[in-house]
């Protein structure tokens, strides 16, 4: 996006108005879908003349959307038919770095972080069936879905101080209930004697176009390249760190989902679900 001497402004944490020549006030996320349907292009500020710039920092929380349409949908709709609850934990985590971010400690500062801990309190509640996430009291769920708190996450989970103490959190829910439980490590660590164990997968680029199409449907503006990269990157990052890595549990039975809508995916782990169960 570009203001009237053609200069970069980033449209992150911003709210921003056009006031168009016929004096139709128009809202960011128009524009950015105009540009990205290509009914306008960056160089195209012509386009752009006659509109008024109304910036305001600090009105809108954040344009960037939320990671995950595969493995969160999935368990959230299976968890609705099957009766159980359904627990993200890689919230869990997200709510962990967005302390560590907002408290100013840097992803390496290893010391600093297992102090920190012991001040962290992260438990979770649901409201209308969605899980919330609260930090030290609070509901974090609107600050903890973008992409500086999935990093900081990726980043900060390698740390064993981190991880036994979700774990612990982890295992408590999964004793009184029934949970769907999603995570990279749930099979491996977190509960090795679940009955039912889905290692679900899908290849980079299919997941960075659905991420892609799921952050410019919200008007977002994004890369696709960047976006594959940052997920090569997360599952490397993942799958090699030294505490409870990404990888499929043994007995765990692998669902690639490249080539399957969610509804198809759903029904392939309900099956895998029943047969496992003899129903
Ligand atoms: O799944 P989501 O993208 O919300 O997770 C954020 C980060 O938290 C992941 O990149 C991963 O590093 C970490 N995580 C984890 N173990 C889990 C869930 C998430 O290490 N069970």
């Amino acid at each position: 996006m570009a203001d009237e001497n053609n200069s970069i402004i980033r449209v992150e944490n911003v709210s921003m108005r056009f006031r168009m020549a016929n004096d139709r006030v128009t809202s960011i996320k128009e524009m950015v879908t105009k540009m990205l349907k290509r009914q306008v292009e960056y160089k195209d500020f012509w386009a752009l003349k006659n509109v008024s710039f109304d910036v305001k920092r600090g009105e809108v929380i954040g344009l960037i959307g939320r990671n995950g349409a595969g493995k969160s949908t999935i368990a959230k709709k299976l968890a609705k038919e099957l009766g159980f609850i359904y627990v993200d934990t890689g919230a869990m985590y997200r709510a962990m770095a967005y302390y560590f971010l907002t408290n100013g400690i840097a992803s390496s500062d290893e010391t600093k972080i297992a102090e920190a801990c012991p001040n962290v309190d992260v438990t979770i509640a649901y409201e209308n069936n969605e899980q919330q996430v609260i930090l030290n009291g609070k509901n974090v769920n609107g600050f903890i879905r973008t992409e500086e708190v999935g990093n900081m996450a990726s980043a900060t989970s390698v740390y064993p101080v981190v991880r036994t103490k979700l774990v612990e959190l982890q295992r408590k829910l999964a004793e009184s209930t029934d949970v769907i439980m999603d995570g990279r490590d749930i099979g491996t660590c977190v509960l090795p004697n679940a009955q039912v164990k889905i290692y679900l997968t899908a290849s980079s680029k299919t997941r960075a176009q659905r991420r892609y199409d799921e952050l410019t449907a919200k008007g977002v503006f994004c890369d696709f390249d960047e976006i594959e990269k940052d997920i090569i990157d997360r599952d490397y990052r993942d799958m090699h760190r030294e505490t409870s890595p990404l990888k499929q549990a043994e007995d765990a039975v692998l669902v690639d989902s490249s080539e399957m809508d969610i509804d198809e995916v759903v029904e392939a782990i309900r099956s895998i679900y029943e047969e496992k169960k003899g129903c």
